[in-house]
């Protein structure tokens, strides 16, 4: 019985009156109590201080205030680390070839494979978490609009390549080893005119 808190230990609500807590503590006495029950693994003692504390009004208000406190400073744990955890830092994604060379030669993968492997801790998946996944695209020149042989910023060709970063948000119900496909073209918020090269990836989520 491993808690600091001491409705827990007793195992009454934290709404409990006075009565209910001295009856629990008498039916948890008959169960636990050392002459009673030597083989018992439930720490009597505990169950001793948590009733001392909470028959007593004024010890029972400074364990509710420590009490709250401890989960004031837990929401703000999880409040900061949801925040710092939106965004994966990229060097949390590995890519397993070079999407480029993907793109010119078709890698070929087999089905098990992974493209981009993703690592992340369980509890950042649990708050949400989104991976930037670096995805080599071609859109249509800035300069001449695909229209000039002559030009020198797409040198004629028509269209200019960029790398895009995407955002591959990881669903909370993921579990080690997990894989999606990833389809960059169907990114929400993707500039019009863009087009991916490779277009469909294949994400494994690796757990830190
Ligand atoms: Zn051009």
């Amino acid at each position: 019985m491993e808690s600091d808190n001491f409705y827990e230990v007793l195992g009454v609500s934290e709404t409990s009156s006075p009565e209910e807590i001295t009856a629990r503590f008498r039916k948890l006495s008959k169960l636990f109590h050392p002459d009673k029950n030597p083989e018992s693994s439930v720490d009597y003692a505990s169950i001793i201080l948590a009733y001392k504390t909470l028959k007593n009004a004024s010890s029972r208000a400074s364990h509710d205030r420590a009490l709250a406190n401890e989960r004031h400073r837990r929401a703000v744990l999880e409040e900061n680390l949801a925040a710092r955890a939106k965004f994966l830092s990229p060097e949390r994604v590995e890519y397993r070839h070079s999407l480029s060379n993907m793109m010119r030669s078709g890698v070929e993968r087999s089905e098990a494979e992974e493209d981009i492997l993703v690592r992340v801790h369980p509890l950042e998946v649990k708050l949400g978490v989104t991976a930037p996944i670096e995805v080599p695209a071609r859109s249509v020149c800035p300069k001449c609009g695909g229209g000039d042989l002559g030009c020198y910023r797409c040198e004629g060709a028509g269209f200019v390549k960029t790398v895009e970063k995407l955002p591959f948000r990881i669903p909370s119900y993921t579990k080690d080893g997990d894989t999606f496909d990833f389809d960059a073209q169907e990114t929400p918020n993707v500039p019009a005119g863009l087009q991916f090269r490779p277009r469909h990836l294949r994400i494994r989520i690796r757990f830190l």
